[in-house]
């Protein structure tokens, strides 16, 4: 097993601190690895895609998890797989697209582990339809802090608290899932442009009825009547018969194209990846000139349509001081916070890149599962932006008063107050995690970082 001392960070690059990195090559492994790993603990890391500080762990062990990468089994029948927890959602494309199966959920990064995927219990732009990953997760074996493993079913409160639960209650090893069934690997794809951000949120809506895709991008530089305009993007798998002819010999080809990513426009114009308020909101209209206002039909290649961000990395467009993620829910009934939010952003005009907004179906089981049903908003936010930390810690206030809730994965400084009131069964996380790992054996610098 390979082991170094690295400095990590998340997608985000806030942040980074320095651990003792372990890559386990068998289940063995791993559990020597947990057993043997002293008083700074240990954490689970998949491929480090998560925005905040969740998969490091300073001072302490790192389980890098992507050596642990095979597909064990799949059932044709069922679209059942088991896998190990450390292969990538792009990966598992790679083998079951073919077959005719999709992944039930997937989020805007198909570079992400299965136990990446079950720790934040991600959740994709057909969250009204599927719910989040862990819905679609049968069983999982899961490496707990006494070094053994345990099989852990759907339903049961282990289940509930390691979905979603941030790597804390343990390694996942590997993972029983059901998979989609498509006819085609091309999606398609309805545009709609919207003129402000009650427009926009009424066609996301309706959209999400008629589509099992929809998500919409969110100007966040425009202003006056045209706060929160954007560009509604509504998708379903194509059926056979809408492909054309030279296409509907190899309906199921998985062919990723590698796109250069909407965020690598902007270094070319700002050096040091801070962009000045002027030309962010310039290019802000030059893309809502360029979507149509209203198309129907279009073919998509699957990794154009769910991971336009899988383009080349980003470093140079995040400056110095990297990209703050910031993700919100609200609930129905809540709308008026969102609004609110959107015209503070607004007038800042300190969020270079559009945000996505997405309505949430009904809520998942894991106890720190972030979607609720209503409407979700997330955004990059240069980290160096002058008084970006009053002016979110703001943001969260608002968004708890409203019942709503930041989401986890991307987090790298919420107070630990505010994430109390955001989560109501944040006791029950912490009373199982004190019964199971007493002497806490999983530790991150998120975990310390909010007493979870
Ligand atoms: C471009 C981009 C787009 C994204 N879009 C979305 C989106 O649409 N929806 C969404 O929900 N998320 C989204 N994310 C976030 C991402 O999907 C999650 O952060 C995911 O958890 C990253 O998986 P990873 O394998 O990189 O895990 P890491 O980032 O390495 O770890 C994330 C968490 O999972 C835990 N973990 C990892 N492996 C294991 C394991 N084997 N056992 C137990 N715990 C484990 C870690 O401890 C950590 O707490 C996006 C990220 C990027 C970069």
């Amino acid at each position: 097993m390979s082991v170094d001392t690295v400095s990590l960070t998340g997608w985000g690059r806030t942040a980074p601190t320095t651990a003792l990195r372990f890559r386990p090559g068998s289940y063995e492994e791993a559990a020597a690895t947990v057993r043997g790993c002293g008083p700074r603990g240990s954490i689970a890391r998949g491929l480090g895609r998560a925005h905040g500080d969740s998969a490091q762990n300073a001072g302490g062990s790192v389980l890098d998890m992507t050596a642990l990468d095979r597909v064990l089994a799949f059932d044709a029948g069922t679209g059942e797989v088991v896998c190990e927890a450390g292969v990538s959602l792009h990966r598992l494309l790679e083998v079951l697209l073919p077959l005719g199966w999709f992944l039930p959920v997937t989020p805007g990064s198909r570079y992400i582990t299965v136990g990446g995927a079950i720790g934040s219990d991600i959740h994709g732009d057909n969250h009204r339809a599927a719910g989040s990953f862990s819905r679609h997760v049968v069983r999982f074996e899961l490496l707990t802090a006494d070094g053994g493993i345990r099989t852990v079913r759907a339903g049961t409160p282990l289940f509930d608290a390691t979905t979603g639960g941030m790597g804390l209650t343990g390694v996942i090893l590997s993972a029983t899932l059901r998979f989609h069934p498509v006819a085609t690997s091309l999606m398609s794809v309805d545009t709609e442009r919207a003129a402000d951000l009650d427009d926009l949120m009424t066609r996301l809506a309706m959209g999400g009825d008629r589509r099992r895709y929809a998500s919409a991008r969110v100007d966040l530089t425009s202003r006056g009547r045209a706060t929160g305009r954007g560009v509604l993007t509504l998708g379903e798998h194509a059926p056979l018969d809408a492909l054309p002819a030279h296409a509907r010999r190899t309906p199921l080809a998985y062919r990723p194209a590698q796109l250069p990513s909407a965020h690598s426009l902007v270094p070319v114009l700002v050096p040091g990846g801070l962009l000045g308020r002027a030309s962010a909101a310039a290019l802000a209209e030059l893309r809502h000139r360029r979507a149509p206002r209203s198309r129907t039909g279009e073919l998509r290649r699957i990794s154009a349509f769910f991971h336009p961000l899988d383009g080349p990395r980003r470093p140079s467009v995040q400056g110095r001081g990297g990209l703050v993620h910031y993700e919100f829910a609200v609930g129905h009934g809540q709308e008026e916070t969102l609004h609110r939010i959107v015209r503070q952003l607004s007038q800042r005009r300190g969020a270079p890149f559009p945000g996505v907004l997405r309505r949430f179906g009904a809520g998942d089981p894991g106890w720190l599962s972030f979607p609720v049903p209503g409407w979700s908003l997330s955004l990059d936010l240069p980290a160096a932006l002058p008084g970006l930390a009053r002016f979110l810690d703001g943001l969260d206030e608002e968004v708890a008063a409203a019942g709503g809730r930041a989401c986890l994965t991307n987090d790298s400084r919420i107070r630990p107050d505010v994430l109390t009131a955001m989560y109501p069964r944040l006791g029950d996380f912490r009373s199982l995690r004190a019964e199971l790992d007493p002497d806490g054996a999983f530790r991150s610098d998120l975990s310390r970082r909010l007493s979870l």
